[in-house]
């Protein structure tokens, strides 16, 4: 078979393949417990339910403009008024289906063959996958002193005169970082002396807790939209727990927007209109909805953090914001049995059906993401399994659900 290179170099998300496995281990019925899927619980906004509802009774779900309904525009132009005190055009806005569409035709619009991207380690499993589908190469930079933050000296050293974006996700996914101000400002300086563009993946930034805020890039320059090389993602998935509805947006310059469309016009036509219309049902209506999930998931983070106090030779960083932590498990990676957090994943998939994902896809080995977006209920349980699973002087069965687990081979 002749298949493209670049296309065959692709992995497969590993987020994706962990859900498929949980879901066929649940329908077996065995009692996992989904620390690994980044998808809150709650239920759809009542808003959005009703304004799609509208749409689908109308009977008339038909084409839609390539970047978007006029109305869904409308509620974004809302939006990027109310939290990033920037005026946008309609012309400035895109939608696409889910966030995940929109930053891949962003890399496809602006990167040419052998462009590089700054990737801030740990990172979201897609950006340096995304960034080779298009042709381009992913320049990750991982912080020398073990944090989750790289410092704005260690991002300026790989910065050469073939940078042509650097992404920054914070609250970051995997680690819940909330990057420092001051390297949010240093960040927007270089990149508008460098004529760099700076995308800004915001898929989280209203889930920041303890009182805190995320800043946003655009507070650190003057220009409008027009003249920023600042380049904004964001989705009703994490924000509104809309995972299935697929919408995100990018708002940026002019010029941009009118090659995303074009790339849009000849892949996917137009988002459909029922999928707009919650997306717009949930930016318009009550937003209690977003800080109830804000504080559901500030309470889980705290819940986690009790839990892992207890297992004391894993450090784990305190969240800032997201619903993930990525806690180091350098003590149970390379010690024979377990090589690497990719084993450790698996062994906690298969002794203590608990479904972790490994750090490696991160970019940080010896440690695993945890998403406490699920119940506290199952948080608790799921870390009490995997001390079950790691504590040598464990108990060597005991049961999960009604099935008895036994712990054999550490
Ligand atoms: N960016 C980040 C950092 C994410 O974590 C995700 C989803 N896991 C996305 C983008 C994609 O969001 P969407 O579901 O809207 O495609």
């Amino acid at each position: 078979m002749s298949l493209s290179q670049i296309a065959c170099s692709i992995h497969p998300s590993p987020t994706v393949a962990l859900n498929e496995e949980a879901r066929i281990l649940r329908e077996k019925g065995e009692p996992v417990i989904h620390l690994g899927v980044g998808e809150p619980k709650n239920r759809t906004p009542i808003a959005a339910i009703l304004s799609s509802a509208a749409i689908l009774n109308s009977g008339d779900v038909k084409y839609e403009p390539t970047d978007g309904t006029p109305s869904l525009k409308k509620a974004v132009i809302r939006y990027t008024e109310e939290n990033y005190e920037r005026l946008a055009a309609p012309q400035n806005i895109i939608i696409s289906d889910g966030a995940k569409q929109s930053l891949w035709n962003v890399l496809f619009a602006i990167l040419n063959p052998q462009d590089e991207v700054i990737v801030l380690a740990p990172y979201w499993v897609s950006y340096p996958e995304m960034v080779r589908m298009v042709g381009g190469r992913p320049v990750i930079v991982t912080p020398e002193d073990g944090s989750f933050v790289p410092s704005f000296e260690e991002i300026e050293r790989v910065v050469g005169s073939s940078t042509k974006a650097i992404i920054v996700n914070s609250p970051n996914n995997p680690s819940g970082a909330v990057y420092p101000e001051k390297l949010i400002s240093s960040l927007v300086e270089l990149c508008e002396s460098k004529g760099i563009y700076m995308i800004c993946d915001d898929i989280y930034h209203k889930l920041v807790f303890d009182g805190k805020a995320a800043v946003p890039a655009y507070k650190y320059t003057n220009k409008d939209l027009e003249n920023s090389k600042i380049i904004t993602i964001n989705g009703v998935a994490k924000l509104y727990g809309m995972t299935g509805f697929r919408i995100g947006w990018v708002v940026a310059q002019r010029k941009l927007v009118e090659i995303l469309t074009n790339i849009q016009s000849q892949t996917t036509t137009c988002v459909s209109p029922v999928l707009q219309a919650a997306a717009e049902g949930a930016l318009m209506g009550i937003q209690s909805n977003v800080e109830a999930l804000r504080l559901s998931m500030q309470n889980n983070r705290d819940i986690l953090m009790q839990e892992m106090h207890s297992f004391s030779d894993v450090r784990c960083f305190k969240p800032q914001g997201t619903f993930y932590a990525m806690p180091d498990f350098r003590a149970y990676c390379g010690n024979g049995l377990i090589k690497n957090s990719v084993e450790l994943s698996l062994f906690l998939l298969k002794k203590a059906l608990v479904v972790t994902v490994p750090g490696k896809e991160f970019g940080m080995e010896a440690h695993l993401r945890l998403s406490y977006a699920g119940s506290a209920k199952d948080l608790t349980e799921g870390i009490d399994r995997m001390k079950w699973a790691l504590d040598p002087n464990a108990p060597s069965e005991i049961y999960l659900g009604d099935r008895k687990a036994v712990r054999d081979w550490i």
